[in-house]
């Protein structure tokens, strides 16, 4: 059994998904990457961050025990009893929201990372942490560093190139206080409201959401080349 009665901050690791892009036939959060299970790298650097107290993995209801069974082997005894196994949704925000109602009454702070970014490091979880402090919710990002055009709505001609100066892309992690996400989350189910990310939905129930900066290297795990380049990058160190 799992005292939870001291966990104040938990990670919900949204990782159910059937990801069907990848054209694998097992979920991508469960392929190889560098020896391991690409969601045991992304579960180990929050189980190793020491602000994180608990995790709330969220597995594809279908591979709730095997997933759980692959990844046990990779896990210490102490890992293991940090992880509150939750089964997920239909939508990304439907497995984060069963992963919400799971929480222990405790938990007053809230990081959501995908399950498929497992090149995350300890110093983006840092900044948001100094961001929640700060700002009370608080998201990774990166600037964009491309020039970004609109096309028509047949896809075939340019109509303007939007001015970049204040976009970023979104990642994850993103963290907050756990009241403003129940909030959002409530907000956003009361309104019929679907979206991508914790932020859309926060902004979405008129909460201020800031941005710390993510990392290059902080990519989602979506189709098979992007295994290819997160073990390139695992190689680099
Ligand atoms: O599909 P996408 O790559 O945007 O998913 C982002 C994260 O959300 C992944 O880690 C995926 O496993 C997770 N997800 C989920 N439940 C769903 C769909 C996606 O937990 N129904």
């Amino acid at each position: 059994m799992i005292d939870t009665t001291t966990h104040s901050v938990a990670a919900i690791i949204p990782a159910a998904g059937l990801g069907t892009r990848m054209g694998a036939g097992i979920p991508k959060q469960f392929l190889e990457l560098a020896g391991e299970p690409v969601l045991v790298r992304t579960l180990r650097v929050f189980l190793a961050h020491p602000a994180i107290d608990l995790i709330m993995l969220i597995l594809p209801p279908v591979h709730l025990e095997t997933g759980k069974d692959q990844l046990i082997p990779f896990l210490s005894k102490e890992e293991q009893s940090r992880i509150i196994y939750v089964a997920g949704g239909d939508t990304r925000q439907h497995s984060v929201q069963n992963g919400i109602k799971a929480l222990p009454a405790s938990i007053e702070r809230i990081f959501v990372h995908d399950g498929a970014r497992p090149l995350v490091k300890g110093e983006i979880i840092d900044r948001c942490l100094a961001g929640i402090e700060e700002h009370g919710a608080v998201i990774a990002a990166l600037p964009v560093k491309d020039t970004l055009k609109e096309v028509d709505e047949g896809c075939t001609e340019i109509v303007g190139t939007v001015d970049r100066s204040r976009l970023w892309q979104a990642q994850t992690p993103q963290a907050m206080d756990l009241h403003l996400l129940e909030r959002a989350y409530e907000y956003a189910a009361a309104t019929g409201f679907i979206g991508t990310d914790e932020a859309s939905l926060l902004e979405h129930a008129g909460v201020s959401v800031s941005v710390v900066m993510g990392s290059e290297e902080n990519i989602k795990i979506t189709r098979p080349d992007d295994l290819k380049i997160a073990a390139a990058l695992l190689r680099k160190g």
